[in-house]
């Protein structure tokens, strides 16, 4: 795993290495099958909301232009940490190398490409709190997302639902899928994009249910998110865990069109109909190539998640040869990303150099 998420390896050499070592992969062409596509192409948009998007007409350098220095701060961060092949003896973090030292690399992938970015939120943009609904963005985080939206189309994807997710960013130039990617909404659109309506009335009767089951617990937080239900027991005294699943996974006796997952520190209620951030950012690759009026080999998408539902994300666009994935982690662990950062505010570092490195670049080509 950590040799097929390393950069340096060729697509031949990585192939190979996924056919023996990734049995995840079998499964990806089955749920493919019913991945959900846009109903209807989407209207020619206008310049308005090309901008809106970040995805304003800007001219791109030509790949046979020469190429930028690398910054001096990269050579400095990758003194700490390199980009090499790997090796028996080199480290996990080495496999999953840090995308701030090799910033270098990425920009030299995004060459004549737009950038898609998808952010996840929690543990993303936001630092894990104790109380989910105070999980707020820092000022800086905020500027720098903006930032961010107006030069590449920018996207949160997050398991919050999609007000919840607008209240926190509080950022109008976004497109934003939220509960997990089951609600959809593009920046200057009205209408959402939700591949299973029939999820919201079944989701508000398992939260009022499972609010029920477990009102007697301390600590324990129900988080209805339009499309799925969250159940956080991160306040919950370590005692009572083996209650909290017990509760959760009786009461979900009572929904079978249901199934249940669990994130860090949570347990949650979600669609059995196969639909995963990974899907979502498919959904809104498409529709923004759609918008540009481009092919994908001149676009390259990001996605940044620290959870393991990013990981649904990281495949697809790996598999697709969209973009790549970046880990948020502290700790190395096997993933289908390319590059990792440690916190959000490496994230809020990396978005910053990722802004300064097209200003610079928009700054070239308007010198020729
Ligand atoms: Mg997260």
């Amino acid at each position: 795993m950590y040799l097929k998420a390393h950069p340096s390896l060729d697509e031949i050499e990585r192939e190979n290495l996924c056919s023996v070592m990734d049995s995840l992969k079998l499964s990806y062409t089955a749920y493919t099958a019913h991945l959900p596509v846009p109903e209807q192409a989407p209207p020619a948009p206008g310049r308005a909301q090309l901008a809106l998007l970040g995805l304003a007409e800007t001219p791109l350098r030509q790949v046979d232009e020469p190429k930028t220095e690398r910054r001096k701060s990269d050579e400095e961060a990758a003194e700490h940490a390199t980009c090499e092949a790997p090796t028996v003896e080199h480290s996990a973090w080495e496999a999953l190398p840090s995308a701030i030292a090799c910033f270098g690399q990425i920009i030299a992938r995004a060459q004549a490409k737009r950038i898609l970015l998808f952010l996840d939120y929690d543990g993303t943009l936001a630092r894990i709190v104790k109380d989910p609904l105070e999980a707020f963005i820092t000022p800086e985080m905020r500027q720098t997302v903006g930032a961010a939206a107006e030069m590449f189309s920018t996207s949160i994807v997050t398991g919050r639902d999609v007000p919840k997710a607008i209240d926190f960013v509080k950022l109008d130039n976004l497109n934003y899928a939220g509960s997990h990617g089951l609600d959809i909404k593009i920046c200057g659109e009205e209408n959402h994009y939700q591949p299973f309506p029939y999820l919201e009335p079944l989701v508000s009767k398992a939260t009022a249910c499972l609010e029920q089951a477990l009102q007697g617990i301390d600590g324990i937080f129900v988080e209805n998110n339009k499309f799925c239900v969250s159940v956080h027991f991160r306040n919950v005294d370590e005692k009572d865990w083996d209650l909290v699943e017990t509760t959760v996974r009786t009461v979900l006796r009572d929904f079978p069109d249901l199934r249940l997952d669990s994130g860090k520190m949570v347990w949650e209620f979600r669609s059995k109909e196969v639909f995963t951030k990974g899907d979502a950012v498919e959904y809104l690759f498409k529709y923004l190539l759609e918008l540009l009026q481009t092919d994908r080999s001149r676009v390259l998408a990001i996605h940044i998640g620290d959870d393991k539902t990013d990981e649904d994300a990281f495949k697809m666009l790996r598999e697709k040869d969209y973009g790549f994935g970046i880990l948020v982690t502290k700790e190395p662990k096997p993933s289908q990303a390319l590059y990792s950062l440690e916190d959000p505010s490496e994230v809020m570092v990396f978005l910053q150099k990722l802004v300064a490195w097209r200003e610079e670049e928009d700054g070239i080509v308007e010198l020729h």
